[in-house]
């Protein structure tokens, strides 16, 4: 259908390359008028107290709508920023511009789709056109093997049959030119992080990387990754890692925010695999994106169930609210080192490695037993790669229920830290109150002798606290 005007809503879809609204209105010819829209929502706080959405993922959030409006105004057009609820919005603006559709991308999960259903009902009103575009995956929703409501429950099987008889769409090719109207109204500037009660959070020197964001920085991120640093070929022997930038691509917050697309890092993984090597690892970043795609499909798939304390298993289990016990978790003093270490650097930085997700996560369902819920909301908060799929499916995965078949998802954490960080090198740079512990003796503090731990400077329950579970089997 041709347009006069076409307001294209992006959400977390943050980029011009390989972007399905864009192409799509840029290839009819309308003018178009590019939107994001700070949702109050998104702040708000949850029962717990802290902000659905912290300073963090924030601050990472509003440089890449930043970025986003530089972008478009190299290709000629420009980004209105606003604020408040899209559906109400975007809803006044399309009135006000006289346009006559909406493009967007689709989103899978509640709160999301109540937004997009509310807008295309309030627009349907007005005689306003509405478009969603299905873009957040390497394979379109279309072209699966299956339909959404038969996505395979085991990655195994979901991912066999995307391999065997899905298939990857090219990416898009970005607009040369686009045509933005002359609209003589304010563009919005982007809001501060104090309207949303959030301070700028400190920067600390101790972080993987700086993690900036926008398409250019995600971008850039992936030229280092694989053609500077050339790490692609060693990516299947290094991704456990915990310490430095490229242990791993890094690449989540970028998917998350949409200023990275999965179809682009494909074709960047193919072309590797032609210039310089192909192997497992190269294969297996690919095998890592495809754990993406399911966690999208199977929310789909199940709707409100991933949100919910049984999970998609319907499996009913006790779980603690325990208040106090939680925060000492999510603060890192629970007196377990690498328990610790990783939830400071998560608090510092917004950032944690995937070994360390996944045994905080254990550590605080399985030793803890503490309503699995909590620790998703707490990452929703945190994490600056915070992914709606990704993170409730993976929680819901720790927590038993999922759809995995193994039964018991347990971390022993001491076996862990024996294998992931052997001579103690992580936990020092996070918990500095026992950096004068050596070797591997940091990660049990509480089984060295007093004399021994007063001689590093070290007082249990003073300086650094006592372990607040015991473990039943060390390793
Ligand atoms: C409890 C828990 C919560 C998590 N929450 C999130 C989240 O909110 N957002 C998020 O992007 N990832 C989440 N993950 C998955 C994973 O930890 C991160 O994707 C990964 O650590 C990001 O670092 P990277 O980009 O360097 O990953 P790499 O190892 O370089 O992997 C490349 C890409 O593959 C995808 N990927 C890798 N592992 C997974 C996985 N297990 N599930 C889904 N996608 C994966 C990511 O998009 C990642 O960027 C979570 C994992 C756990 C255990």
């Amino acid at each position: 259908m041709k347009y006069r005007r076409i307001i294209v809503w992006f959400r977390n879809d943050l980029r011009v390359h390989d972007h399905a609204p864009l192409f799509s209105a840029s290839e009819n010819g309308a003018e178009l008028i590019p939107v994001y829209c700070f949702d109050p929502r998104m702040f708000s706080r949850e029962n717990l107290g802290f902000p659905k959405t912290g300073p963090h993922r924030a601050k990472f959030l509003l440089q890449a709508v930043d970025n986003l409006r530089s972008k478009l105004r190299e290709i000629g057009s420009d980004l209105i920023i606003c604020q408040g609820k899209p559906e109400e919005v975007i809803y006044d603006l399309a009135v006000e511009l006289q346009a006559d559709a909406v493009y967007f991308s689709e989103e899978v999960t509640s709160e999301e789709k109540f937004v997009e259903e509310s807008l295309e009902k309030n627009l349907w009103k007005k005689g306003v056109k509405t478009e969603s575009f299905w873009q957040s995956t390497l394979f379109h929703l279309e072209d699966l093997p299956f339909p959404v409501s038969q996505v395979p429950e085991v990655f195994t099987q979901f991912r066999k049959e995307c391999e065997k008889y899905g298939k990857i769409r090219k990416t898009l090719t970005t607009p040369a030119k686009l045509r933005f109207p002359d609209l003589n109204r304010s563009l919005g500037d982007l809001p501060d992080m104090s309207t949303y009660g959030l301070e700028e959070p400190e920067s600390d020197p101790r972080t993987v990387l700086v993690f900036e964001g926008g398409e250019e920085a995600g971008l850039r991120r992936l030229q280092t990754y694989f053609w500077e640093n050339d790490c692609l070929k060693d990516y299947k022997q290094t991704r456990n890692g915990l310490i430095g930038a490229d242990y791993s691509s890094k690449f989540s917050p970028w998917l998350a925010l949409g200023c990275l697309s999965p179809r682009y890092i494909f074709e960047e993984v193919k072309r590797y695999e032609i210039e310089r090597k192909k192997n497992q690892s190269t294969y297996w970043l690919i095998f890592e994106l495809i754990w993406r795609d399911y966690f999208r499909f199977i929310s789909k798939k199940h709707g409100e169930k991933i949100f919910m304390l049984q999970g998609i298993k319907s499996h009913v289990d006790k779980w603690q609210t325990d208040e106090k016990l939680f925060w000492k978790w999510a603060n890192g003093e629970t007196g377990i080192p690498f328990v610790d270490a990783n939830m400071r650097e998560l608090n510092a930085t917004g950032f944690m490695s995937n070994r360390g997700r996944q045994n905080v996560a254990s550590f605080l369902v399985n030793d803890l037993g503490i309503d699995w819920t909590w620790g998703a909301a707490y990452f929703e908060s945190q994490l600056i790669d915070y992914d709606v799929c990704s993170n409730w499916g993976n929680w819901m995965y720790v927590a038993g229920v999922g759809n995995d078949p193994r039964e018991n998802r347990y971390f022993n954490i001491l076996r862990q830290a024996q294998n992931y960080d052997k001579k103690g090198e992580y936990v020092r740079i996070w918990v500095p109150e026992l950096s004068s512990v050596e070797g591997f003796g940091v990660h049990h503090p509480h089984e060295l002798s007093t004399k021994d731990l007063k001689a590093k400077g070290v007082s249990l329950g003073a300086s650094y606290p006592h372990p607040i579970v015991k473990f039943k089997a060390y390793l």
